[in-house]
């Protein structure tokens, strides 16, 4: 049977045997002793919510009480969902978003069309709505966002050779 408490930094639930929280990256007391990747001889402060690293303070980014590690800060992180892509260009975003259903990834989206992304569970959607003009977005779950990440990088790559070269990335 699995038990769940809430982790004491962000209050998601978390499984009473992990040893990091999942949801915003801090690790738990039981967990011990465990080291920097990129710093052996740093004690490790907590775990990229992107890519499970351990990081110290010296190479960890906190951003709305979320780890990161160097590589993945400024990830977009809503709820459980991690930012893959976005752009003014709606067009370009549902491309991307077919591309990744295709691919099987889980896609939600915010900010296409006129009806907006709601998020589950206390997502406001007249905010949402209000939203056009910003740039149209896609999130993968988390545990999907790098393979999402490299699959949508290498399709871009492919798209740009045979049309000549587009800038497809966000400003
Ligand atoms: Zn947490
Ligand atoms: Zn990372
Ligand atoms: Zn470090």
């Amino acid at each position: 049977m699995t038990e769940y408490e809430s982790c004491s930094n962000c209050s998601e639930e978390v499984t009473t045997d992990s040893d990091f929280c999942p949801h915003c990256g801090a690790l738990f007391r039981n967990a011990g002793g465990v080291f920097c990747e990129s710093h052996p001889d740093e004690e490790a402060s907590g775990v990229c919510i992107i890519c499970r690293k351990l990081v110290c303070h010296d190479c960890s980014v906190e951003s709305g009480h979320r780890m990161f590690c160097s590589d993945h800060n400024g990830i977009e992180v809503r709820q459980d969902w991690a930012g893959v892509f976005q752009s003014t260009d709606i067009n370009e975003a549902e491309l991307v978003k077919s591309f990744l259903l295709s691919e099987k990834f889980t896609v939600q989206v915010q900010n296409f069309n006129s009806i907006g992304f709601v998020w589950d569970g206390g997502g406001d959607s007249s905010i949402s709505r209000s939203a056009l003009s910003k740039p149209a977005k896609v999130f993968v779950p988390i545990p999907e966002y790098i393979a999402a990440a490299e699959a949508v990088r290498q399709w871009n790559d492919s798209a740009a050779e045979e049309s000549g070269g587009p800038e497809s990335s966000p400003q």
